[in-house]
């Protein structure tokens, strides 16, 4: 029986859902080049098989759980008080979230901060992971690194031994999980004026009362908060940094109570409150002077490189499901993926989030390397303003990147039942809201630059890298990008020294750091091109056309005639 069209669209829908993927990890070559650099082939080759085991998991089980969650709107939801009246400030949770808990928390995802040296692993597994979304997970486990790293830098051994071995432990059922509260009503990127006051006991221990606005993990066993101790001078400088559990010796709450859970456009399996803290009982995490310095240095700058992982897996998995759909789907007698400009879509989506994952791992390798030796000049600068500006461009890309891929679909785009692309839209928009605003990150990236230099460190980073001796395949692209660095990048810097004080400079400022943060991502997929030349186990040809499109595309090379781009289409969107 010959089949009438609307049987044959609806087949070739059901092919594209049979052809989703089975594996994040097995199926994703450039993650296994990216690894083969950062990693190393050695350390890949140990890790390998966990990761093939997890990306599995990530692709079926973690999935279709979500999907299920999002299909009957399991969100959290708060329960104050127990069958007896008796105050519990406690969150509820689908059993699917906990599932999907158990099967994260069990590839060593958090229990390897155990021993240094791991994270950029570590890493991988959240990247896997944030191909479903936030999944009511990625915020807890970026809080947790967070706290982790905080009390191993500067915890006391009381802290340590009283903390660690729970926040570590990878049993989901029996782990500490952490949340992060720093943001209050009167605003959150003014940390500074936070008014949450913390009164010290005589027992070394502070009592903190005062409300946060803003805070997620609210289920969280521990708590790590921003407070103003008594008689601490105004501004960011007078705020300390503490750990507040979340019960009592007793069992009962600490000193706290959760006013309501936030309805939030995305992120919605995890649970954002607002709490009010009447004299729960804290300590602080190191000298309570330089809390907020901390905070900044070691828990941010932890939150913004998972905030970037989390971005980029967001925009791989925009990038495989505008694939998939492509290629089946049809319209004028002919599958979509055949359009150029579906096929320039494509193309994007695949090389932007390649370089989202690019620049994200390059950095994670430094922060991982920075726990075991003393980095140089250079890569202190370079990490110290790479990562806000990292943070701030591929939170911008991923929300771009699920709207192109949404665009690819369609109406069917629209439709939440039809595919993850809705969900994964409005979780990229909070990864945007979440540590750091762009303007605020722009407004710390002119500071930097200011009172640091940030910026020589990182012009020098990048002209290290590409004058470094070329293969061949890669030596255009070299040569374009050193004169863009000559003629686009440093110029536009000068110019941001000469109107620095300017009111009007953050302007300058916020399109030369995406600017900048693009140049960086060329530079960081140059290294792996080049990587992939030499190493003979890997081909070189998708790198290679994948940085030179996305040269070309950011106005860093010269643009593709017709016949080249189509030339690189067909390499990028149909192998
Ligand atoms: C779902 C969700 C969960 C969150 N969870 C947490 C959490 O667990 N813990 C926590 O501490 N916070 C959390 N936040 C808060 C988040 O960190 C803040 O929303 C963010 O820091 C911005 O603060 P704000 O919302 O008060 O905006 P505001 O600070 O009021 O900013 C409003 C606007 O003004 C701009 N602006 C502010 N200062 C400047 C400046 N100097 N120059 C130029 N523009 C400026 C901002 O960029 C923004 O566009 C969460 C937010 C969301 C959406």
């Amino acid at each position: 029986m010959t089949e009438n069209k609307a049987q044959r669209g609806r087949r070739r829908l059901l092919e594209w859902q049979a052809n989703s993927s089975a594996n994040f990890y097995s199926e994703d070559q450039n993650l296994r080049e990216v690894l083969h650099l950062r990693l190393g082939s050695e350390r890949l080759g140990h890790r390998q098989a966990d990761f093939d085991l997890f990306g599995e998991s990530a692709a079926t089980i973690v999935d279709e759980a979500t999907k299920e969650m999002q299909r009957v709107a399991a969100y959290p939801t708060l329960r104050r008080y127990d069958g007896i009246g008796q105050r519990i400030e406690q969150v509820e949770f689908h059993p699917n979230y906990h599932g999907i808990g158990q099967t994260l928390y069990a590839t060593g995802v958090l229990s390897d901060y155990d021993h240094i040296g791991q994270e950029a692993a570590q890493l991988v597994f959240a990247y896997l992971f944030t191909q479903n979304g936030e999944a009511g997970h990625a915020c807890p486990l970026a809080c947790a690194a967070g706290l982790i790293k905080i009390l191993q830098a500067v915890g006391s051994e009381e802290l340590k031994s009283q903390f660690l071995p729970r926040l570590l432990d990878p049993n989901y059922g029996s782990n500490f999980q952490a949340s992060q509260f720093l943001t209050e009503v009167q605003g959150g990127s003014d940390v500074g004026a936070n008014a949450v006051e913390a009164r010290p006991n005589e027992d070394g221990s502070y009592s903190i009362s005062g409300e946060k606005w803003f805070c997620s993990v609210a289920n969280a066993d521990v708590f790590l908060m921003t407070a103003r101790p008594t008689d601490a001078p105004e501004g960011t400088r007078g705020l300390g940094a503490f750990l507040v559990p979340r019960l009592t010796e007793e069992g009962e709450p600490n000193g706290f109570a959760i006013r309501r859970l936030k309805d939030k456009l995305g992120t919605r399996f995890m649970a954002s409150a607002e709490i009010d803290f009447d004299g729960a009982k804290a300590w602080p995490i190191g000298p309570v002077d330089q809390g907020f310095k901390n905070v900044v240095e070691i828990v941010l700058t932890t939150s913004r490189l998972y905030n970037a992982v989390s971005c980029a897996g967001i925009m791989r998995r925009a990038m495989t499901e505008a694939f998939g759909f492509a290629k089946a789907r049809e319209a004028f007698g002919q599958s979509i993926s055949r359009f150029p400009l579906v096929k320039r879509s494509l193309a994007r989506l695949k090389v932007e989030s390649a370089a989202a994952l690019s620049s994200t791992m390059a950095l994670v390798a430094y922060s991982e390397k920075s726990q075991s030796e003393t980095l140089t000049e250079t890569e202190t600068q370079f990490f110290r303003a790479a990562v806000p500006m990292n943070k701030m461009l591929t939170a911008l890309r991923g929300t771009q990147m699920v709207h192109e891929a949404m665009e690819v679909f369609g109406g069917n785009g629209a439709i939440e039942s039809f595919s993850v692309l809705p969900r994964l839209y409005r979780d990229s928009y909070i990864l945007e809201a979440w540590e750091g605003t762009h303007n605020v990150l722009t407004a710390q990236f002119l500071k930097d630059c200011a009172k640091y230099q940030v910026h020589k460190g990182l012009l020098q980073w990048c002209e290290d890298v590409i004058k470094a001796p070329d293969s061949l395949p890669q030596k255009d692209c070299a040569g374009h990008l050193e004169s863009a660095l000559e003629n686009q990048i440093k110029p536009a810097f000068q110019e941001l020294e000469q109107s620095a004080k300017s009111p009007m400079a953050t302007l300058i400022a916020r399109d030369l750091l995406e600017k900048t943060m693009v140049f960086i991502q060329a530079v960081t997929l140059l290294q792996e091109a080049r990587h992939c030349e030499e190493a003979s186990e890997l081909s070189a040809t998708e790198k290679t056309e994948l940085l030179a499109f996305f040269c070309q595309d950011h106005g860093f090379a010269p643009a593709f005639d017709g016949e080249r781009m189509a030339r690189s289409l067909a390499i990028l969107t149909e192998t």
